[in-house]
């Protein structure tokens, strides 16, 4: 009725405001920091790249700083070499971030995400700009562009560069960071998430001229020996189902990694592997580290590994893809795993 109408109308007044606001706050800023989380992935890393490339065509002194390294198969995406690695400069990291006027959080929900790069950010008093798609974000950001239903937080940086007006700024360099978000977050455009906004923005993307079959080869051929061997190891030796549930999953020790000269990235996309069974609705990926064992979570339909992940292995992500971590053995984890599923079921 009315009300609703005019709630509405007063809802997009307001947020007309808020965008006056923060073009206010851009256009003043002069040196921006971009962040990112752990193990920064194609998405992280592509938004990043493709927010400080449109930061830098707008005169900005922009930076991007990662926690920790990135896998060999995203070296070459434009700007790669530009970055800061937090965990390799922290002195030189720190001092760039908190003497910037604006700071911009990148796909990540958690300061946590950051690891101790975290506390960084937490104490930097310049405001904060969140551009994500993972659920329940935490409260740290003074304006957002937050969509859990959004494949990618590259989707999200083109729906920021319309927002603003600088979608006229789109080239070659900012669509080709942003098309490897979109393929790593989309298993390649196939994801539920996937829609016709998704591809209406990819044919945006492709425009600037970029060559979509070089970006996947770059990004998908780029396998070692030893990492082929490690998925082939893994498939045919570790893949486990729990009994009666359709629920898939690889447990690696740390030796069994060290056997196949294990490299950040090496078991990257494993862990969707046994979704080619018929019928199997999850699938985990427990990797042994030194301290720890990592989770990798994925899912289909409604079934929620976001709150697998947070009620049983100190995580979280989204409803079918998530991860944490156990700091119980392999075997312990394995129990915890089974346990998890049946209540999941
Ligand atoms: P992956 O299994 O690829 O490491 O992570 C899958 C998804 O879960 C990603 O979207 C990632 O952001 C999220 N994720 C992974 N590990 C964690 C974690 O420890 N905490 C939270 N909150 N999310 C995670
Ligand atoms: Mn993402």
């Amino acid at each position: 009725g009315l009300q609703t109408a005019i709630f509405t109308a007063l809802l997009s007044q307001m947020e007309k405001n808020e965008l006056k606001k923060f073009k206010k706050t851009l256009s003043g800023a002069s040196k921006i920091g971009i962040v990112t989380h752990f193990n920064p992935d194609g998405d992280a890393l592509g938004s990043s790249l493709a927010l400080v490339h449109l930061l830098k065509k707008l005169g900005k002194n922009a930076r991007v700083v990662v926690p920790n390294p990135y896998p060999d198969f995203l070296q070459w995406l434009p700007g790669t070499g530009s970055m800061t690695i937090f965990s390799e400069e922290e002195k030189k990291a720190r001092t760039w971030l908190t003497s910037c006027d604006l700071l911009f959080a990148l796909d990540f929900n958690a300061l946590k995400r950051l690891d101790k790069l975290g506390e960084i950010i937490s104490a930097c008093t310049a405001p904060k700009v969140l551009i994500d798609h993972h659920q329940q974000p935490e409260d740290f950001a003074a304006w957002s562009w937050h969509n859990a239903e959004a494949t990618s937080t590259c989707e999200l940086v083109f729906d920021f560069m319309t927002d603003t007006g600088t979608e006229k700024l789109l080239d070659k360099k900012i669509a080709a960071c942003l098309y490897t978000g979109l393929m790593t977050d989309t298993g390649s455009f196939r994801y539920p998430a996937v829609n016709a906004k998704t591809h209406r923005i990819l044919a945006a993307l492709l425009e600037t001229g970029i060559r979509p079959a070089e970006i996947h080869s770059a990004v998908y051929d780029n396998y070692s020996y030893d990492r082929l061997k490690l998925v082939g190891y893994a498939l045919s030796e570790k893949l486990r189902i729990v009994d009666g549930f359709p629920a898939a999953y690889f447990l690696l020790s740390e030796k069994e990694l060290a056997r196949f000269n294990y490299r950040r990235g090496d078991t990257e996309g494993l862990v969707n592997y046994p979704f080619a069974i018929r019928g199997i609705q999850v699938c985990a990926l427990f990797n042994e580290a030194q301290d720890h064992i990592k989770v990798s979570l994925r899912s289909k339909g409604k079934l929620d590994v976001n709150k697998l992940a947070r009620k049983w292995f100190d995580g979280g992500g989204h409803v079918n893809a998530a991860g944490g971590r156990s700091r119980l053995s392999l075997a312990e984890t394995e129990k915890r795993f089974i346990e998890a599923i049946k209540s999941l079921f």
